[in-house]
């Protein structure tokens, strides 16, 4: 078949290739390829035919991991409209900045959601219909609200129903298909639009970085095994660009399963891993942690697991070395990249990573990497600069924001808004965000770099540096610690290791240690003006 490369056309061929394998499993509901496929004609046909969906339009997908979520997904991309997946940890005011920025026409929701945005549904004017995926829609009285099952059923009874092909749109790869929603670290979240070209691109890009790796050094590219079935632990939301871009997409290439949780929980997730098999975990760093620390780890079989990766957050070069210690047959991996990318653009995996445990990897083959001072001059190798990367995965624009549009994405480039350097051999090693170090006195101090010397510290389980606020230095630098189960260590002690490693004027003034997990958002990364808030400013 000669199709176009559209999310729609990968669809197909999955299902037609592996109609019986599992592709989306949560709980006791397990979907095949062809059940999902079923699922997303009968969806579409609703979409088009009760709704008027039409292509351009915005559906917005809000909901935890269900087989739900994919359904509405493939469903709107399969017939040219724009998936505008949301936050379902955001709260009603959030929802409806999100709703109202994107101009969303139809909303596929899950029960809690709805309760959430039920009150700001008169503030939408542009919301035409709400559909309440897990939970019958007939009984609210809002007009505007239904409820997906009654169209398509319960999860496990998609593989029978009627093949009805889908919808005759013509999608073209340049069509727009998602607008993704940053993690709104640095402000408030930018819808990020993509082509299905630089959605489907990005399928390409872990997959090149292993291989790479592998010709690197002298290895031969193990010959897929079609019998085999890789398993994934989807332990972040689908509604973050790695979710999707990474994980539910990517595994339709291969035939992969996805089992997916309702919440990241690592003493849930054992059990699963053993069950299911699991053959690749991936999330931000602190799942990573959680699972190498967890007390009931030696209690299950976990000798599926064949890959640990993570990104998307700074991750200590320590976490190499212990899950080649816990997992040695396992690839570890760090991955760089950004919702404007779609996910993944660099992957430092296996030994390369093993050996540059600070590096996010080299770009595989389609992927340009530069530094650049601020005027965008390109730096010699080695220096610190601004991150610009291009790719045939990157996003075209941000959705209603030209400032931001002008200011991010400039001659197909993205202009990142990362700090980093490349090596003699394109290793990219991240230093911070831009905007979020801290200079104290002139001097510019970038948090990752006191943050990795904290970590360094065998009592400490996770840690983040932000500035406090000083009358002369302009900031201090400040810290708050959370330390392993059972391990103490003073704020003396912990500063002594630092400043063993790092220069005394970036030593943390203030230490503050917590037993609960540090706040972090849905995506895994550190709430740091909320961190910030908890120290008083110094004179
Ligand atoms: P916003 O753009 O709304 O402020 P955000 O940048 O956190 O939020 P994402 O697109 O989810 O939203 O995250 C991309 C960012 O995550 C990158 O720009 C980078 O700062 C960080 N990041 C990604 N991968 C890594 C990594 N391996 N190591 C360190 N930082 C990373
Ligand atoms: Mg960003």
């Amino acid at each position: 078949v000669n199709a176009p490369p559209t999310i729609r056309s990968i669809l197909e061929m999955a299902a037609a290739t592996w109609p019986e394998r599992d592709y989306v499993v949560y709980e006791d509901e397990r979907v095949t390829f062809k059940g999902m496929m079923r699922a997303v004609q009968h969806f579409a046909k609703v979409l088009r035919e009760t709704y008027g969906i039409e292509k351009g339009d915005r559906v917005a997908i809000i909901m935890r991991n269900y087989p739900q979520w994919p359904v509405a997904f493939f469903a709107a991309c399969s017939i040219g409209a724009i998936a505008t997946p949301m936050n379902s940890w955001w709260t009603g005011d959030e929802l409806e900045y999100g709703l109202s920025f994107a101009g969303v026409k139809l909303a596929v929701v899950d029960g809690q959601i709805y309760e959430r945005m039920r009150e700001h549904m008169k503030k939408l004017p542009e919301l035409e219909h709400v559909i309440i995926a897990r939970d019958k829609g007939e009984d609210h009285a809002d007009p505007r609200v239904k409820g997906l099952e009654t169209y398509i059923g319960d999860a496990n009874s998609w593989g029978e129903l009627d093949d009805i092909g889908l919808p005759a749109v013509e999608i073209g790869p340049e069509d727009d298909a998602t607008i993704m929603y940053t993690s709104g670290t640095t402000g408030k979240p930018k819808g990020a639009l993509a082509t299905n070209r630089a959605v489907i691109s990005n399928m390409f890009n872990s997959s090149t970085c292993q291989a790479r790796m592998l010709l690197r050094r002298g290895e031969a590219i193990p010959e897929p095994d079609p019998n085999e079935q890789k398993a994934t632990l989807l332990a972040i939301p689908f509604f973050h660009a790695t979710g999707s871009f990474a994980i539910l997409i990517p595994s339709m290439l291969r035939g992969d399963k996805i089992v997916a949780m309702y919440k990241w929980d690592a003493g849930e997730a054992l059990p699963i891993i053993e069950r299911e098999k699991i053959t690749a975990v991936g999330g931000v760093p602190a799942i990573a942690w959680q699972l190498l620390e967890h007390p009931d780890r030696d209690k299950y079989d976990l000798s599926s697991i064949q890959a640990i990766s993570y990104g998307g957050a700074p991750s200590a070069p320590e976490l190499v070395s212990t899950i080649k210690k816990r997992f040695p047959d396992a690839a570890p991996g760090n991955g760089w990249g950004m919702t404007e990318t779609c996910a993944t653009a660099t992957l430092n995996i296996g030994e390369d990573y093993v050996n540059r445990p600070s590096s996010a990897g080299a770009p595989p083959g389609a992927v340009e990497l530069k530094i650049c001072d601020p005027d965008g001059n390109t730096m010699p190798a080695g220096e610190v600069g601004e991150l610009w990367c291009k790719s045939p995965s990157n996003c075209k624009r941000y959705w209603n924001r030209p400032e931001a549009t002008a200011e991010t994405f400039r001659d197909g480039w993205v202009v990142t808004g990362d700090l980093a350097r490349i090596d003699e051999e394109g290793f990219l090693f991240l230093v911070d965000r831009a905007k979020d170090m801290l200079i104290r006195g002139g001097e510019n101090i970038y948090c990752i770099e006191v943050e990795s010397a904290l970590y360094d510290h065998p009592a400490v389980m996770d840690a983040a540096v932000v500035g406090i606020p000083h009358k002369v230095l302009g900031e201090e630098v400040g810290a708050v610690v959370q330390l392993k189960p059972g391990k103490t260590v003073t704020q003396d002690e912990l500063r002594a290791h630092v400043a063993g490693i790092l220069a005394a004027f970036k030593v943390p003034v203030e230490i503050q240690f917590q037993d609960e997990p540090l706040p972090r958002n849905a995506n895994g990364k550190i709430l740091k003006p909320e961190l910030r808030s908890r120290f008083t400013a110094r004179a």
